[in-house]
């Protein structure tokens, strides 16, 4: 489903990537984790081109990412991408945040967008909260109507870079909840977190990051009983 393959990224003299393989099959729910700076934001951000990369390839699906135009929204809409601010627009309704891409990007008819609309905000919990404007939703919620509204352009992946961090700690579980529950149907998701017990759950591989580089991956029971590199064993000491 996504595969990239040397990519190189530099900022400025700062390597970030440094030959990074990394490939998800469809259906894999992979967690990226690593110490700050280690490069997970810019991986994920590289996926759908949101950072242009220096050197390597990345292919969705089989086909290169595209630099640009139609065939690059194109690709976009298929990258579902969640991040750590919900980034809602402030002054359109819940439901108008879901059904804008769809009626905008896919073509879809008011109707048909806001029937998927409904059906998705029902699905993460906030089916009551429709015709509310995003400041008067809780942190937890606007998160799910952000997960909504990703989902309602029927992405091939979802991105999810640190999804709850912004969060009070009342409202994380019930955004972790949603993820597993999107991972339980079979999406291809990538998952930026620091929260072990949805590794732990949800993940099919974890991926640990330091330096630019893929250090090691493997299943999370193996990853967190088991790390071999010294990177790692440190990190987990942290964190754990
Ligand atoms: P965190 O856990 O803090 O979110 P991260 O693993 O997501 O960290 P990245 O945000 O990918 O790390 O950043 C990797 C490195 O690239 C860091 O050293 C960061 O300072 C640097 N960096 C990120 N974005 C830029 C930018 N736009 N310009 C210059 N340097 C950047
Ligand atoms: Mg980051």
């Amino acid at each position: 489903m996504v595969r990239m393959s040397g990519v190189q990224k530099w900022f400025g003299d700062l390597h970030v990537l440094q030959d990074i393989d990394f490939e998800v099959a469809t259906g894999e729910v992979v967690v990226v984790i690593g110490p700050s700076g280690s490069g997970k934001s810019t991986l994920c951000r590289a996926i759908n081109r949101l950072e242009p990369i220096n050197e390597g390839t990345i292919e969705i699906d089989g086909v290169p990412l595209p630099e640009e135009g139609k065939a690059l929204a194109k690709l976009r809409a298929e990258v579902g991408m969640v991040f750590q601010s919900f980034n809602l627009f402030s002054h359109k309704t819940v439901l108008e945040n879901v059904t804008l891409g769809p009626i905008k990007v896919l073509g879809k008819s008011k109707a048909e967008a806001e029937q998927r609309g409904h059906e998705l905000l029902e699905r993460v919990g906030v089916g009551d909260q429709a015709g509310k404007l995003p400041a008067q939703l809780s942190g937890g919620q606007q998160q799910r109507v952000a997960i909504a509204r990703a989902l309602a352009m029927d992405p091939k992946v979802m991105l999810f870079d640190e999804p709850t961090s912004a969060l009070d700690p009342e409202m994380i579980s019930e955004v972790l909840e949603t993820m597993v529950d999107l991972a339980r149907r079979g999406m291809t998701m990538v998952v930026v977190t620091h929260e072990m017990g949805f590794a732990r759950t949800a993940a099919d591989r974890v991926v640990f990051m330091a330096d630019g580089r893929i250090v090691e991956q493997n299943t999370p029971d193996e990853f967190f009983t088991n790390p071999q590199s010294d990177r790692a064993k440190d990190f987990l000491g942290k964190i754990l």
